[in-house]
């Protein structure tokens, strides 16, 4: 009878502890899977008001179409401003805003929309013109950290590399030798940190004397990343032809501004 008990006794503890293997194993298989669903979703905005618009739209969306394909991220492209509603937004990781100018919005909803979902922790890409997007807006230029003054005429000139420690600058050397239009922007958010400035020195401009004249020395912010009222922005003044979107450094730069704003795991490439 004891025999028996003690029998009855290990076979429920050899149960006991199949059972909690099998929930252990369980559990792995459902975590790993959830990592595995963890994908980045990344919206490309592309929406213009009135005004300027910029040719390299499509050459921008497809070349951000393969950094997210090359990444493994989900990618959606719309610019339509109706995509703007908390519902829709609240899906994606980063919103990379490419060549947006004037009014990037339709309704006072769609901006409150918008700035919720940064003050709720979003992330934020600004390429090229998005700086003269919203030009009433004191809040998206923070967002962005400036808003766009003026351009002198399409030129090379030497950008400093202020930064390398950034997945957007870390495969540059220390001067980015660039062709492209020189924004200068008004309305720095002082928070912003620098990656990338023009070297003035070599950009040939009659009205650089009035803006930036000697706000900031020889140099101008061209590139920085920040995290402003809760959100996380990475925005570039570069890109203004078609043809850098085929360019090698330029596109490792916009995908390491991306991945910056993702928290991507930073590696140096050396
Ligand atoms: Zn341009």
């Amino acid at each position: 009878m004891e025999k028996l008990c003690l029998s009855a006794y290990s076979d429920i503890k050899v149960k006991i502890r199949m059972k909690t293997v099998f929930i252990v194993v369980c559990l792995l298989v459902l975590f790993s899977c959830d990592l595995c669903l963890a994908k980045a979703n990344i919206l490309i905005y592309t929406k213009n008001g009135k005004g300027y618009v910029h040719d390299n739209i499509d050459a921008s969306v497809e070349c951000l179409k393969n950094i997210c394909k090359k990444n493994g991220w989900d990618c959606q492209v719309s610019d339509d401003a109706s995509i703007f509603t908390k519902e829709k937004i609240s899906k994606f990781d980063v919103l990379v805003f490419s060549n947006t100018n004037n009014e990037t919005f339709d309704t006072q909803q769609q901006r409150d929309v918008f700035k919720a979902y940064i003050q709720g922790g979003g992330g934020f890409v600004g390429i090229h013109s998005v700086c003269g997007s919203e030009r009433n807006w004191p809040w998206f230029w923070a967002n962005l950290g400036g808003k766009f003054v003026r351009h002198p005429d399409f030129q090379k000139f030497d950008v400093k590399v202020i930064d390398h420690d950034n997945p957007s600058t870390a495969h540059l050397g220390e001067i980015w030798k660039w062709e492209d239009e020189c924004y200068f922007m008004n309305q720095l958010n002082p928070d912003i940190h620098v990656l990338l400035a023009v070297d003035l020195v070599t950009i040939k401009d009659e009205g650089k004397k009035d803006y930036p004249g000697e706000v900031f020395g020889q140099y101008f912010p061209l590139c920085w990343c920040h995290e402003f009222d809760g959100g996380r922005q990475w925005y570039t003044a570069l890109g203004h032809s078609i043809d850098h979107y085929k360019d090698e450094n330029f596109k490792k730069h916009l995908e390491g501004g991306i991945k910056w704003v993702l928290k991507d795991i930073y590696t140096d490439p050396n």
